[in-house]
């Protein structure tokens, strides 16, 4: 299953490590507010490993926090 974003909007994203050689292997993360720019290209990027973890959900928010 793959996640689609529509272009510039907040969501949030829960992703994991499937990179079995990094500590955080397994580990599911939550970024609460994720920015979609173009809506293509969207990576959540281990922090660790540097890998782009599997994106398992992503939450549209509502509202969309505002931006200054
Ligand atoms: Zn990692």
């Amino acid at each position: 299953m793959s996640v689609t974003f529509q272009p510039a909007l907040y969501y949030t994203v829960t992703a994991r490590d499937n990179n079995e050689a990094c500590s955080n292997s397994g580990q599911v993360f939550t970024v609460p507010e994720f920015y979609s720019n173009a809506g293509t290209n969207c990576f959540v990027q281990c922090g660790v490993c540097r890998q782009h973890m599997e994106i398992l959900t992503a939450t549209l928010l509502d509202p969309q926090p505002e931006v200054s």
